[in-house]
């Protein structure tokens, strides 16, 4: 299954769009099923309406679980390293975390969990979070994660639209400094959803927590009422697996939908091939299993193939901005995917939080999540790679279930701030805005996908003209991403920002990527955003949004700095026509800059800021906006 060569690249990238039913038809045979399919795929994009592996039957945690056993058992699964780093890690072997998903799956039958039923999952980034996750895929429920930061209006609105039956979650989890009340959160939203039946909790801080008589149980009591046998429920490749609910950067989010089979062969074959994981190598990823990267790439992936996952509780600057890398020495990690955010926030810390840690397990490093800008490509190459391992520069989406454009491990030559060259099976288009795809190299445009890949959605949850109105019905016949594109003179893709992002200036249009990845190169800058705003001459200007701590001296100097450092990389058409210097951006809770607030920002207009529950620290908004009216 994996790929060792850029030739041998080449050569499946060709058989996976003459004939992709061969193609995947060849890669699923890697993976356990009960009953393989009747047909490999159907498909149109006009209901949209697409089947992958019709006829097959399977359990997804066979293939994460059961089928490494017999060999692999004693390997570990999960390497749980706890946010305080004075505590114990611990590792789950295959053996025990079967053993420890078989109990809890039991747990969920016991009270009253059948095939097809939601469980919503509320939980910190602690090993039975994965036994959850698992345990309901044992069974054949859905399971929706929200992640353990959401307020209770979130959450319920989370739960109603997935009508989920069962909550599972914690008292309350560590992150950093801080501790959030899980069980309290839960208490509030479930006011508001009456589908609700059973609370499970889990015992983690400590803290005191109420206990509702008939709803609300222990974990730990319920599993000593349960033994450890428990069958796979088998499953239709195309029966539900999980819902989740995209970030929220653009608006309200979507209860994105996918099934069993077709996501579980594409989260194992994007794993094993993009990060050329090794049997015996830990793999690390810093997300957290509540987003997309953590299903695929924590969880699903990792296990169907195998291999051993690090699931971390806290954060990269707790206690200090060197833990992340305290933890890759600790571990012997050798392969890390973290995201651009991360990067760039420990980037402002210095050198000096990496002097004396020992890197040198570290084989392959990866990236998600948003853009990253060559400053941060070039300083994570260097000094966390040591130049000396590839980086891998995913783009993806909660909706395409796993990795589509990145370079392969080892295979692909990489380019600073390209997401190179699509995976097998995936055929990228640049589309104009009438929706004629734009052929050649050295274009833009926005960036379609043409063809189905076993990992896309199906369906958004409850809501299928939802789906088919948000991503369906832009272009006729594609798959439509809302992300603007770059294809350079080497075939080579770079995203440019989403595409109502894009900034059209003098009839230029330009990615709001490349903008701050222009102004980021500033000696101080330590990030920036760029949205634009109506232009009487030139129809759209450029308003950046910059971090820069040191500003202060001498701000209109520092702006005139900027714009040389930009109309030295880019061009005088891309030199903002504002720059305001702010101490803080609008992220969502995943670590995106969300630059939709900062568009009504820069355009005067802050009476409606849409839908904010999905922010991390509402107050820098009002900060923002404060600023800007000066
Ligand atoms: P919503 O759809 O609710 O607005 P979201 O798009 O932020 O939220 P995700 O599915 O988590 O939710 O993020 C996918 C998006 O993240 C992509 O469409 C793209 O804009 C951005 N992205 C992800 N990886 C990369 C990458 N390597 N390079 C550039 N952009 C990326
Ligand atoms: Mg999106």
């Amino acid at each position: 299954m994996q790929i060792n060569s850029f030739e041998e690249y080449q050569k499946t990238y060709q058989l996976s769009v003459d004939q992709p039913e061969q193609f995947w038809a060849g890669i699923a045979d890697n993976f356990l099923w009960k009953k393989k399919w009747d047909k490999v795929l159907s498909w149109n994009f006009s209901e949209p309406n697409i089947k992958w592996f019709e006829g097959a039957k399977l359990n997804i945690t066979e293939n994460c679980l059961d089928r490494h056993l017999a060999d692999n058992g004693d390997k570990p699964a999960i390497i749980w390293e706890p946010n305080d780093p004075q505590k114990d890690s611990i590792t789950l072997s295959y053996r025990i975390l079967h053993e420890q998903v078989c109990r809890f799956a039991n747990v969920l039958k016991k009270n009253g969990v059948q095939k097809g039923d939601r469980v919503c999952i509320y939980m910190p980034m602690v090993p039975e979070l994965a036994v959850a996750v698992l345990a309901c895929a044992r069974i054949g429920a859905v399971h929706s994660v929200v992640f353990g930061g959401f307020s209770a209006k979130s959450i319920a609105d989370r739960i109603n639209d997935a009508q989920c039956r069962v909550v599972i979650t914690a008292d309350g989890a560590f992150r950093g400094n801080k501790q959030i009340q899980l069980k309290e959160v839960i208490d509030d939203a479930l006011i508001g959803c009456p589908s609700v039946a059973k609370v499970i909790v889990l015992t983690h801080t400590r803290t005191p927590v109420s206990m509702l008589k008939g709803r609300d149980i222990w974990w730990e009591d319920e599993i000593k009422l349960v033994d450890t046998n428990c069958p796979a429920e088998e499953m239709d490749a195309e029966d539900l697996l999980f819902i989740l609910y995209t970030s929220g950067s653009t608006g309200k989010p979507k209860g994105v939908v996918h099934t069993v089979g077709g996501y579980m062969v594409y989260a194992g074959y994007t794993f094993s091939n993009v990060f050329n994981y090794q049997p015996d190598e830990v793999f690390f990823c810093t997300a957290d299993i509540g987003w997309i990267t953590g299903h695929s790439y924590i969880v699903y992936g990792p296990l169907s193939q195998g291999a051993t996952t690090v699931i971390f509780e806290g954060i990269p600057t707790y206690p200090d901005a060197s833990r992340m890398w305290q933890v890759v020495e600790k571990h012997k990690v050798n392969i890390l995917y973290t995201a651009p955010t991360a990067i760039r926030s420990l980037m402002s810390f210095g050198l000096q939080p990496i002097e004396g840690v020992d890197l040198s397990s570290l084989r392959v490093l990866g990236s998600v999540g948003e853009p990253i800008n060559e400053e941060a490509w070039h300083w994570f190459d260097e000094n966390i790679g040591k130049s000396n391992c590839p980086i891998v520069d995913t783009w993806w989406q909660t909706e395409t279930g796993g990795i589509m454009i990145s370079p392969i491990a080892f295979v692909t030559p990489t380019k600073p701030s390209f997401a190179t060259l699509p995976l097998p099976g995936i055929q990228p288009v640049l589309v104009d805005e009438q929706g004629n795809e734009i052929e050649g190299n050295g274009v833009s445009g926005n960036l379609c996908i043409k063809f189905p890949w076993p990992g896309m959605l199906r369906t958004t949850y409850g809501d299928h003209e939802r789906c088919k109105l948000t991503y369906f019905s832009t272009y006729e016949n594609m798959y439509f991403t809302g992300d603007g594109c770059l294809r350079d003179e080497d075939g080579y893709y770079r995203i440019t920002g989403r595409v109502d992002d894009v900034i059209n200036v003098s009839g230029h249009r330009i990615g709001t990527a490349e903008v701050e990845n222009a102004i980021n190169m500033h000696a101080g800058v330590v990030e920036s955003a760029v949205v634009g705003f109506p232009h009487e001459v030139k129809g759209q200007g450029i308003y950046a949004f910059v971090i820069f701590p040191n500003a202060h001296g001498d701000e209109d100097l520092t702006r005139k700095d900027i714009l040389q450092t930009v109309t030295r990389v880019i061009g005088a058409i891309a030199k903002p026509d504002k720059i305001l210097f702010v101490s803080g951006l609008p992220k969502t809770r995943s670590g995106k800059i969300m630059r939709r607030i900062l568009r009504k920002i820069a355009e005067g207009d802050t009476t409606n800021l849409g839908d904010i529950t999905t922010l991390l620290d509402p107050a820098v908004v009002d900060e923002i906006i404060e600023k800007a009216k000066k």
